[in-house]
């Protein structure tokens, strides 16, 4: 390592003389740069001259013993605003270490595209790249506005997040399913089935679309106007009886998001379909009237999936209010990554992967958080009013395993072992899983 000499005595005088340190060279050790300077300072301060990884983790209770010797001063500039909302990832706790990829991604950072009757903007692979599972879609219809009959690729879950919305979707067999959805209610339409969403009165609407495929983008959806505009008319003729004249009045390009009169009540138009209506599959959950799978102090969890939800065939979801102060115990999920939309308050999330990768960042309402599959996670409440977040995930059955709840199972010896604890040091976690702490 021919650097690594410059680094130590680098950071020795920067220890001792308290200026900047910062390390700007790749990384060939996979340290992020915060914690090679804090094991770096803590080494230096202890004298030695250890630096790779292994030494990391071996000389743990050095690296712990150096941390009143941490000089955290920054004259240079900084982002003031961005550090006050995410403090955690500019410095991070002194438990994170390398660099596990992303976590974190924000719909405010996301261009919206702004139509006439509303806008859209996503959260995909391309904004967060290691989220292969699951991409996001936050979508705004004003009161009448269409989000444009179409179709695509990948199954639709959604939820309302203000507003009312009337949606459709058809089933194969030509049987048609409309409904009005409120504020924490979901749609879950699968692939190629043809659906539209409308604002109904008042504000009109907006929702979070969640797509099972990663790279989705909403500009890559089937309309019906392109369908037709793309279709020559003389088959259009042949197929629907409209002539050349009547062809040529059709939408010329897509239409995606338009305003367009109100709808008339939902009971009109479910007689309207009659013997045509779909009353055998529900589209549709009414989350805003469910109770909550797990109630405690600190906090609620409603869980919906293919269980609860059945045309939810590959995509789970868990919505999770969280106390000022309590946390999403410690655990992990043994199938898929984790994709969440945070609706409201602020907290902080560290994932934990193999090889020891730690990574902590800090979230608000409108933020994506992503765990990648297995990584252990926590979520805590830091802000002073309620947090609400969902937990998503691209299979039809959610699980998860509590860290307590395994510690509980393990017998005396066995946990001994592992934890180097008194028995009785162990014995005080709690003995059971509890999805939420309080504070
Ligand atoms: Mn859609
Ligand atoms: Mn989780």
């Amino acid at each position: 390592m021919p650097d690594q000499k410059t680094k130590t005595s680098k950071s020795m005088s920067a220890a001792g003389a308290a200026e900047p340190d910062t390390l700007e060279q790749p990384d060939p050790e996979g340290l992020s740069p915060i914690s090679r300077r804090s094991f770096v300072g803590a080494a230096a301060l202890a004298g030695a001259t250890i630096l790779s990884p292994m030494a990391l983790t071996q000389s743990r209770q050095q690296t712990l013993s150096g941390r009143q010797g941490d000089n955290a001063s920054d004259p240079g500039p900084e982002n003031a605003p961005l550090l006050a909302m995410n403090h955690s990832a500019n410095t991070p706790p002194f438990t994170d270490t390398g660099n596990p990829g992303p976590v974190w991604y924000s719909f405010d950072l996301t261009p919206k595209r702004l139509e006439g009757g509303g806008w859209t903007h996503q959260v995909t692979e391309r904004e967060l790249p290691p989220s292969k599972d699951l991409a996001g879609v936050n979508m705004r219809l004003t009161a009448g506005s269409f989000r444009e009959l179409h179709w695509h690729l990948a199954d639709e879950w959604a939820i309302m997040l203000a507003g009312k919305a009337r949606v459709s979707v058809m089933q194969p067999d030509g049987k048609m399913f409309i409904d009005d959805i409120g504020v924490n209610d979901l749609w879950y339409f699968p692939a190629g089935m043809p659906h539209s969403i409308q604002g109904l009165e008042g504000e009109g609407c907006e929702f979070l679309l969640v797509f099972d495929q990663g790279a989705f983008s909403e500009d890559d959806t089937f309309l019906i106007s392109e369908l037709l505009a793309h279709t020559p008319p003389e088959i259009i003729e042949k197929n629907m009886g409209w002539t050349r004249q009547e062809w040529d009045q059709l939408p010329a390009t897509q239409l995606y998001i338009f305003p367009a009169d109100l709808p008339d009540n939902l009971n009109a138009d479910n007689r309207f379909l009659g013997s045509n209506r779909e009353t055998q599959t529900q589209f549709t959950f009414k989350m805003s009237s469910m109770a909550p799978t797990v109630k405690a102090t600190g906090g609620e969890v409603r869980i919906i999936d293919s269980k609860n939800f059945p045309v939810s065939t590959n995509i789970a979801a868990a919505q999770v209010t969280l106390k000022p102060g309590a946390i999403r115990e410690l655990h992990w999920h043994p199938n898929v990554s984790e994709w969440q939309y945070w609706i409201k308050g602020k907290g902080r999330m560290t994932i934990v992967t193999a090889e020891g990768k730690a990574r902590t960042m800090d979230f608000n309402a409108n933020d994506v958080g992503f765990v990648p599959a297995m990584a252990g996670h926590y979520i805590e409440n830091t802000g002073n009013e309620d947090l609400v977040f969902l937990e998503m995930f691209k299979t039809g059955h959610y699980a998860d395993f509590s860290v307590n709840e395994w510690i509980a199972r393990m017998p005396d010896r066995m946990a001994q072992a592992h934890l180097k604890l008194p028995l009785s040091v162990i014995r005080r976690a709690p003995q059971t899983k509890n999805p939420i702490l309080p504070k």
